[in-house]
């Protein structure tokens, strides 16, 4: 069953095309990216060893999916004979709101859900739907399965949902804690309770999700219970250039003595705060701020410090939460790479359980691993996180696959 992976966003459209019968072997795989604006280009590279880059006629979705499949079938550098090949398309959606909480077949209702969640979700939900409607003409028969983010948040009791705001404004305006990053949050703890070898039924499990957008997870018996994000990505842990939890009072404070306007605290908070903001060198990659600090930049190691203890303060919660730990996972960008920080995070943490194998977690691999000793009573590891494949795997499951 081949399934065809679609991440559409703002200027970029990534794809991935699976051969779920062959081991899920990647065919292809590749991104168009500056859609929209000057030097449009296209990454591809597919199983055979072919790989290019170059400038592609790109303006909007439907050409991004048009170009993407003609790519596919190219007789050259192709990987499938003809798109009746494909049964499938997996579509990564960011915002589901209430009513989704799992992989579903997109129909007239199902768009109509993720158009009813533009306004909060306005960067990215009217993007995947762009990316749906292009599949739909170009790939003409061959169904779409939407994968929320939030979806797998959707158990999540309202005791953790709930903010402490007059109830009308969730019952009537749907303001609560939505969660994000739920395919990723999904697919590791599954993985990690797998590679234990114990079922996720009897599992606490805490997941940090740490990439350049930032969430820890708390999943009881397999389902989410709490997370760090909220309404939308903002809350929860410092990320690369957004706040993370703040006193919403701090808003209200720095529009009057800066005299800043609702965008400009909305682009501050999202797009140059975190990481960014307080490192100072213009760089949000935790890699140029660990380099930084390694070399003596003060402010760099201190924002180093806040990032880890952020992530440290939402572990010692959800373990409160669940009631104790089993396993704690690291995944994403920074979280599978940075040996520091997983080293930072945990630092004084011996008292609850914790106990890092200093050998294990320097070592640098894509499997998934453990990296705590022995005798640790919490099992701490590293599982990769693979989105594109978790979205292919619930796409089949819908399809029948
Ligand atoms: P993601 O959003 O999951 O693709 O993660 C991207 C982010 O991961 C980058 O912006 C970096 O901050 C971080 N990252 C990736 N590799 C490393 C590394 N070797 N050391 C530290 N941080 C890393």
């Amino acid at each position: 069953m081949i399934i065809l992976v679609i991440n559409a966003g703002s200027s970029s459209v990534k794809f991935t095309l699976f051969d779920m019968l062959d081991n899920k072997k990647v065919l292809a795989t590749g991104l168009i990216e500056r859609i929209g604006i000057d030097g449009t280009s296209m990454k591809y590279s597919n199983w055979k060893g072919d790989k290019s880059q170059g400038p592609v006629d790109v303006k909007n979705a439907k050409d991004a999916v048009k170009v993407i499949s003609e790519r596919l079938v190219d007789p050259k550098t192709g990987v499938v004979g003809s798109l009746s090949e494909i049964k499938g398309a997996g579509h990564r959606i960011v915002h589901g709101g209430e009513k989704v909480n799992k992989p579903v077949l997109v129909t007239d209702e199902v768009k109509s859900i993720l158009k009813d969640c533009f306004s909060m979700s306005p960067l990215h939900n009217p993007h995947n739907l762009a990316g749906i409607e292009a599949a739909e003409e170009v790939l003409k028969g061959v169904p779409n399965v939407g994968v929320f983010d939030t979806a797998f948040h959707s158990t999540m009791p309202p005791r953790t949902f709930l903010y402490g705001i007059p109830y009308e404004l969730y019952s009537e305006d749907k303001i609560r804690r939505y969660g994000f990053h739920g395919t990723s949050h999904a697919y590791v703890s599954k993985a990690a309770a797998a590679f234990d070898g114990r079922p996720p039924e009897s599992l606490k499990i805490i997941t940090a999700h740490l990439g350049n957008g930032a969430s820890i997870t708390a999943v009881k018996g397999g389902r989410s219970y709490d997370t760090s994000m909220g309404l939308t990505p903002l809350e929860g842990v410092i990320m690369g250039t957004r706040s993370g939890d703040i006193d919403p009072a701090v808003i209200f404070h720095i529009m009057k003595i800066k005299g800043l306007g609702y965008q400009d605290v909305d682009n501050l908070l999202n797009k140059k705060s975190g990481v960014l903001g307080l490192a100072g060198i213009g760089s949000s990659d935790l890699r140029d701020v660990e380099e930084a600090a390694n070399k003596g930049n003060e402010k760099c190691a201190q924002a180093l410090d806040i990032y880890a203890y952020r992530i440290r303060k939402y572990i010692g919660a959800y373990m409160a939460s669940l009631g104790g730990l089993d396993i704690l996972v690291f995944t994403a960008g920074a979280g599978e790479n940075s040996s520091t920080l997983r080293a930072n995070v945990l630092e004084g943490m011996e008292g609850l359980g914790f106990k890092l194998d200093k050998a294990k977690n320097d070592v640098r691999s894509s499997d998934i691993r453990v990296i705590s000793t022995d005798d640790s009573k919490v099992k701490v590891m590293v599982v990769p996180t693979n989105e594109e494949l978790a979205i292919a795997e619930f796409t089949a499951e819908v399809l029948g696959g």
